[in-house]
């Protein structure tokens, strides 16, 4: 079993004067797989000292020099793929095959940021195109200093990626808390670090729970900006802290997206596409499309094509390859899950008969996936971020419908339509508000597009030219003309 009992600080493995510490499950054999010294707040002041140390000679540095670093961060993780495809799925359930696109994710990220760093000297004091009459603009990007990230559990490795991969290209010194519940995966993220000499203190990992480490990165006065990925509800304390001292702060939170399958659609690609937006990674993902919305002369053949679908998962232990589907993260996530069940019962929701996939362990966190039909748009099942692979649908008459419903929603994150006509697709996406709107294709978000969504989900963006902005200020340097 493994002990997690240092901190990342200042370039080096230093040993946590906590005392509180916590346990690393496996969610598939529900045993214990590590334990956990929490950061106390004197670690998190120690790290937040030691990044403000690193931050005037790292912002100093080229954006070449800077790009070399992500390009072997994205080396270091490449070489330890497979054991850390085994850590994520081993600590965080997700069958294999995710696992290694989680990886592969990343590695593409801090790669596309090396490109993004080594195109950024050429703009520092480029001209503004703006005219102003007897004045010279020049513009330049400084980083916006030092950064406290917090990420959750669902996407190990990659939500840290789209924060730190920017947050070392804008040149901004870092301290990251990763996730309690999955911190297995990161943690080589500091071992890299010190592989490749990355300068001390430009990248702390401060290891912990929310209560503890979380709450003392958000409240320390020399962070700052807060990025954070996870619960609209732990985002908005976020948000609260960051307004002490007029932080800047993004927030990527939950969803509740809508995906819309008009009576044209391939029914083969539609179910395909219906069904991958909830049951990846057991459909604890800020995108999961949890609304369905399918057009009435669809709904039924769709719901029998999703139950057939979901009759054909596999669950089981998420490190045998033919596992499609594994267990949730946690007992906890899955006590959530099933509080939203015994609502559905409390409902009257109707259930689609026949989901029950094959291979049903005696172990593991796992919930079977759900699909209810005909929801009302005022179920709390409809209406709230389950996290989990539980899908709610509804039939609709016409196109307006469907998108007055889609958009009657708290969050903002993503959504997705099916159609037979490319110019259906588009019009509906068009009148969707979303940060993301896939038409007849698959969820991806890559490096370079901008990835984030509006009203509960969150603010900002990450990604993309607009994720860099996240951590730089611009500085417009005025001179007269000659
Ligand atoms: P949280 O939002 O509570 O946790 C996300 C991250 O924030 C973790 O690193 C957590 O630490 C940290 N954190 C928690 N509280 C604080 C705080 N007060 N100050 C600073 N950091 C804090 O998500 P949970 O893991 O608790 O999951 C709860 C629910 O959130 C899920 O059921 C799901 O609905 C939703 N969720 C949504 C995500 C999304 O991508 N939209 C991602 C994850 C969860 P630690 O975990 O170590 O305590």
């Amino acid at each position: 079993m493994q002990e997690i009992r240092q901190q990342f600080i200042d370039g080096a493995w230093r040993p946590s004067n906590a005392t509180h510490g916590l346990d690393v499950i496996d969610p598939y054999r529900e045993t214990k797989i590590a334990t956990l010294t929490v950061g106390s707040p004197q670690d998190v002041d120690a790290a937040v000292q030691a990044a403000r140390r690193a931050l005037p000679a790292w912002q100093r540095l080229s954006g070449e020099a800077r790009g070399r670093y992500l390009d072997a961060l994205a080396d270091g993780l490449f070489a330890r793929r497979d054991a850390l495809c085994r850590s994520i799925s081993r600590n965080g359930g997700k069958p294999l095959a995710e696992s290694q696109l989680d990886v592969d994710d990343a590695v593409a990220c801090y790669r596309h940021y090396a490109t993004v760093a080594r195109q950024l000297d050429a703009r520092q004091g480029e001209s503004s195109n703006a005219t102003v009459t007897g004045v010279h603009v020049r513009r330049y990007w400084d980083p916006i200093g030092v950064v406290g990230l917090i990420t959750p559990w669902n996407f190990p490795l990659v939500t840290a990626a789209w924060k730190i991969a920017p947050a070392l290209t804008a040149g901004c010194s870092i301290v990251f808390k990763p996730s309690e519940v999955v911190p297995l995966p990161e943690q080589a993220i500091a071992e890299i670090a010190q592989e490749i000499g990355l300068p001390p203190g430009v990248f702390n990992l401060i290891n912990g729970d929310g209560a503890h480490a979380g709450t003392a990165l958000t409240q320390h006065p020399g962070i700052d900006k807060l990025s954070f990925t996870g619960s609209t509800a732990t985002g908005e304390s976020v948000m609260r802290a960051a307004a002490t001292g007029v932080r800047n702060v993004s927030l990527e939170l939950g969803g509740k997206s809508a995906i819309i399958v008009t009576e044209d659609a391939d029914l083969a690609q539609a179910a395909g596409l219906v069904l991958n937006g909830i049951v990846a990674n057991a459909g604890q993902m800020c995108s999961a499309t949890s609304r369905l919305l399918v057009h009435q002369a669809l709904a039924e053949p769709l719901y029998a094509a999703l139950s057939r679908h979901i009759e054909a998962l596999v669950m089981g232990d998420p490190q045998d390859d033919s596992t499609t589907l594994g267990p949730l993260v946690s007992a906890r996530q899955r006590e959530t899950v099933g509080r939203y069940l015994a609502q559905a019962e409390h409902e009257g929701l109707r259930a689609v008969s026949g989901t029950r996939p094959r291979q049903a362990p005696g172990q593991g966190y796992f919930v079977t996936p759900r699909l209810f039909r005909d929801v009302p748009v005022d179920s709390r099942l409809w209406r709230e971020e389950i996290f989990g692979p539980v899908l709610c649908a509804r039939s609709f008459a016409s196109d307006e419908e469907a998108i007055a419903v889609a958009n009657d929603s708290d969050f903002a994150l993503a959504a997705s339509v099916v159609s037979g006509s490319r110019d259906r697709a588009a019009a509906i996406a068009q009148q969707l508000v979303a940060g993301t709107v896939w038409t007849n294709m698959d969820q991806v978000a890559p490096p370079s597009l901008a990835w984030g969504g509006g009203r509960k989900s969150g603010i900002g963006r990450e990604l993309g030219q607009e994720g860099l902005a996240a951590y730089q200020e611009l500085k417009q340097v005025m001179t007269p003309m000659p």
